[in-house]
Parts: C-alpha cells; structure tokens; sequence
C-alpha cells in the first residue's frame, strides 16, 4: 500500500493552486511531475561534481563519470536487462526509436522490406518508419483493432512474409491505457526469425519491465514519464543487434580513432553517445528509478490500477459517457455527449483539473476509431480517490453548462 499523504509532500509542485483551486494533475501519461530527491539530484550535481565526463583525468570528472555509470548500472537493474552496455542514453523514446529506425534501418533494410507496427502507436512509432520507407523504400504492415480496441492478434499473425524484417509496437496504449500483450507479439515475431522494438513510454512507470523475460531485441523509454527530468531517455538494445549496427550520430565519445582516411568506432554502449551526454539528467534518472523502487512499483502499480478501476466506474455513472476500450493501466480516454474534448479540457482546468485532450499524437488511431480527441485522465504514484471525485464533478458540471 502507498501512503498518498506521505508522498504527495514530496512533490513540491502538487501544493499550488491552479485558478485558485487545488490543483489536480492528472496527465501523468504526458509527463509526472518529480519528487524533491530527484530536483535536489540536479543541483547536486551543479554544486558539487559537475565536469565533463569520460574524458578528464582530474577529480570532478572521474566523480560525475562515475555518478553516471552508476546511473547506467540502476537503469540496467531496473528493467532486468543482461549488461550495462546494452543501455544507451537518448533524449527520450522518441529518439529511442529514431535510432533503431535509423541505425538498424540503414544497416538491414532493403527496399522492399516490411516492419509491423500496430493501429495504436504514438506518433514516435510510426513517422520514423515513414521516413525510412520514403528514404529506402520499405513498407509498413499494421495490426488492426477488434471491436474492443484491442490488438488482433490472429491478424498479426497473417502478417509476416518472407520481407518483414521488425515488429515495433507499444508496450501500453499512451490514449486507451490498455497493455499489450507484447509477450506474445514478441514469441511470434521470434518464431519467424523477427527482432522486435518495444516503445516502453507508457509500462516503465507502472509495469515491472525485465527485458531477459520479455526478451524484446530493443525496449524505448522516456525518463521524464517515470518522475525523472525532462530530456533523458533510455534505449536498451541486446548486444547481438547493438553491435552489428551502424552508429546514429557521428561525433566525439562514439570513436575509437579518427583520421580523416578512416575512422573506427567505441565499443557499445558509447558507440551510440556521440557528444557530450546529459550527465546530468542520467543521475537525476538513476535518483528517480531508486525514488520508485523505493516506494516498489507493484505497490505503485496497484494504487494507479485501483484508481483507474474507480475513475472507469464513476465515468460510467456520467450520462453521455463514452469509454475507449477497457483499461487497464493508468490512464482512461473518454468522451462526453457532443462536447467537445478540448471544451471539456478548459472547463476542467477552470476548476483546477488538468487532464490532457485531443489526439494524444496518435492521429490514425483517432482515424480508426471515427473520432476528433479524447479526454484522457492519466494517474500516478501521487494521485487519489478524492482526485477522482473532483473529476468526475468536474465533467458533470460541464455536461450541465452544456445541457
Ligand atoms: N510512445 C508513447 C506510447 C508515448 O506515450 C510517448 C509520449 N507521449 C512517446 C512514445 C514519446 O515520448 P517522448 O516524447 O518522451 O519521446
């Protein structure tokens, strides 16, 4: 069990009032706000260590050096992967996944080649695949919904051919808050020879990931989702495919050596780092991952479940009320009668709300289900039953200004 009270006084950010109303924020699946270990991580840095990393021999480097290996060693342990070098820093998922477009891309595909991605992906998992097949000629294979918004499975599996070289799908719905069955996804991929890239966005904060069980060939996440700073992300990758693949950016760190004939490049995971890393967003990430193993995400898990479960339930009571999908994560879509999702978004906030509307960067999938935006709720560690009813009286105020 979490004790909420305890925790919300962590959360320097959650004590404001927004419009003179206390503020509840609930768009935890766009960003979670931070606990005050994690800002204090920051400064620490700035007041204590910072210096360039890897290169210097003096003190302060090889201290922030350190401090960030350390951080790569947490992020290593905290998603059960096999070796550190297979965690390499990005910007966030989205740069995850352009690297894998792009690295894995320009080393294995051909024209004519087929990745599978799903009808629920977020903008991130569908545009790089668009670049690429416009830059190389590969094409894109997607997995349709049943009528309950899930993935069909049975169709995913007509699918493959003799071209489809990588499956790329969502762990978790960033709209629907449904999850995957990616187990599944991934044990059918490998069964035709087929490396599969999991975008992580959505399940690192609230689903225990181990990439050794799951045994996704690539796993994308963002640092700033899980109540870490905004900029830091991670890409994990399995040795066998990291090494093979040709580097994303060029520049400092990620050479061996360097003439201006030939140049030959660092061994993983810093042959995916070029330039200076953001040292200091990966400790405040490493604080972060330690700040929720401290609270254990299954005890976080289960309070954001409990709150979906209850918010579902009441939203259901709502006249008007329509659902997307059953979820079962930490977030709910919905819509109300004809109002418009971002009408019901600025009544909300009027009242201290904040809940995220419209098509949540995924277009297609609005496309598919016939739909402008939804509201979306998204939960976190932080957030409470009474939070949930200030919602639900929230959306029934705004369906009687409506009315
Ligand atoms: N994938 C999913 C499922 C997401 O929810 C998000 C963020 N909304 C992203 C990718 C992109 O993450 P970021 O903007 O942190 O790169």
């Amino acid at each position: 069990m979490l004790n909420t009270d305890e925790i919300r006084k962590e959360f320097p950010i959650l004590g404001q009032k927004v419009h003179g109303k206390p503020l509840v924020y609930l768009d935890n699946a766009a960003t979670t706000q931070k606990p005050q270990c994690v800002i204090d991580a920051i400064s620490e840095v700035y007041c204590t260590i910072n210096a360039n990393v890897h290169r210097g021999v003096h003190h302060l480097s090889q201290v922030a050096t350190e401090a960030m290996e350390q951080a790569r060693t947490k992020v290593k342990e905290f998603i059960g992967a096999a070796n550190r070098h297979e965690i390499i820093f990005t910007r966030g998922t989205t740069e995850s996944i352009n690297l894998v477009a792009s690295s894995f891309g320009g080393t294995f595909l051909k024209s004519g080649d087929e990745v599978i991605i799903s009808s629920v992906e977020h903008h991130s998992n569908i545009v790089p695949w668009q670049l690429l097949r416009d830059r190389i000629g590969i094409s894109l294979r997607i997995i349709p919904l049943t009528a309950d918004c899930r993935l069909d499975i049975e169709a995913y599996k007509g699918l493959f051919s003799e071209r489809t070289k990588l499956v790329s799908v969502a762990h978790v719905s960033n709209v629907l808050g449904i999850t995957n069955p990616v187990k599944e996804i991934i044990d059918i991929a490998h069964s035709h020879g087929v490396p599969v890239l999991v975008d992580g966005a959505q399940s690192t904060p609230h689903i225990k990931v181990n990439m050794q069980e799951l045994d996704a060939d690539f796993f994308a996440f963002s640092g700033h989702k899980v109540y870490a700073p905004t900029g830091i992300g991670v890409l994990y990758g399995k040795e066998k495919w990291l090494d093979a693949m040709q580097p994303y950016h060029g520049g400092g760190e990620m050479i061996k050596s360097v003439h201006f004939e030939k140049t030959t490049f660092n061994e993983l995971p810093y042959k995916f780092e070029a330039g200076t890393p953001d040292y200091t967003g990966i400790i405040a990430l490493g604080k972060a991952l330690e700040w929720v193993e401290s609270k254990g995400i299954e005890n976080i898990a289960a309070h954001e479940h409990e709150l979906t479960r209850y918010a579902v339930e009441q939203l259901r009571g709502i006249e008007g009320m329509r659902i997307f999908g059953e979820p079962d994560g930490a977030a709910v879509s919905f819509l109300v009668g004809d109002i418009h999702p971002a009408d019901l978004g600025t009544i909300l906030d009027h009242l201290g709300i904040a809940v995220r509307t419209g098509h949540h960067c995924a277009q297609p999938l609005m496309e598919l289900l016939g739909i402008p935006g939804t509201v979306r709720a998204s939960f976190a560690a932080y957030n409470t039953k009474e939070e949930v009813d200030t919602l639900i009286k929230g959306i029934e105020r705004a369906v009687k200004m409506f009315a």
